[in-house]
């Protein structure tokens, strides 16, 4: 569903460059979940963030869905963010001034779903992030926790076929952190969502079924879990 072709990435400040990311490439298959690991620096939001064409390589391709995002304009892209990409940030991102269930109702208010429609699915998503009393809310009237799984509500209306999340439980505590991991998981088995996932959760990481690993800027090593591959293997027998 993903593919990363000789990804490398230099910012600018000044006269100043530093790459940060250093003929990256892998592929990734759909409906499996990969965690994207590595020490503080080494390029992991900034891989996420070219992934979910949130920005461009300075040289190289992303490859999604048979389409080379890295090549297209804002206009283009954003239509495929609206209809196959889900993105949770760490820093939540909620728009200030529309409350929870507004927020959750962004990523789809504008495609000609009926409004009663989109407030209905809305409000079951909030209900299952365990937020149905908080739905006229706005972002300051709620804690961390429950922004994140706010903006996780509001990644999930749209049933993305690829959900890109940078840390997702990274300023959570166990219990809620937990309770959004459950999600995750939930939307990758029930729905087939493609999970990518940048974590220092090592915890988190190994209930994936991959776990890239950057350092300085280039892949370390990309594992893929035993009980993966032992489902391929039973899959393959079974053709
Ligand atoms: P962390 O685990 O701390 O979030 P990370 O692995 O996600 O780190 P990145 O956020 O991808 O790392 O950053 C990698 C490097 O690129 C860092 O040294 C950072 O300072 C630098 N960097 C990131 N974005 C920019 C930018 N827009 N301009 C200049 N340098 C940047």
């Amino acid at each position: 569903i993903l593919s990363v072709n000789n990804l490398s990435k230099t910012f600018k400040s000044g006269n100043k460059e530093l790459t940060v990311l250093k003929d990256i490439n892998f592929s990734i298959e759909k409906g499996i979940s990969c965690a994207i690991v590595g020490p503080s620096g080494s390029g992991k939001t900034t891989l996420l963030g070219l992934c979910a064409g949130l920005d461009k390589p300075t040289s190289g391709d992303v490859i999604l869905n048979d389409q080379k995002i890295s090549a297209l304009k804002e206009s283009d892209l954003s239509a495929i963010r609206n209809e196959q990409i889900g993105f949770v940030f760490q820093s939540f991102q909620l728009i200030p001034t529309l409350t929870a269930l507004e927020n959750v109702m962004v990523p789809i208010e504008l495609r000609g779903v009926s409004y009663r429609e989109v407030e209905k699915k809305a409000i079951d998503l909030l209900d299952k992030v365990g937020l149905r009393d908080r739905v006229t809310h706005y972002p300051t009237q709620l804690s961390g926790g429950e922004q994140q799984r706010v903006g996780l509500a509001r990644a999930f209306i749209h049933k993305p076929e690829v959900l890109f999340a940078d840390e997702p439980t990274g300023n959570l505590d166990g219990d809620t952190g937990s309770q959004i991991e459950d999600l995750l998981f939930e939307l990758n088995k029930d729905e087939g969502t493609t999970l990518i996932i940048v974590t220092h959760d090592r915890e988190l990481a190994s209930k994936c079924n991959r776990i890239i690993e950057l350092k300085s800027g280039s892949i370390i090593s990309d594992t893929t879990s035993p009980v993966e591959q032992t489902e391929t293997i039973q899959a393959d027998l079974a053709q």
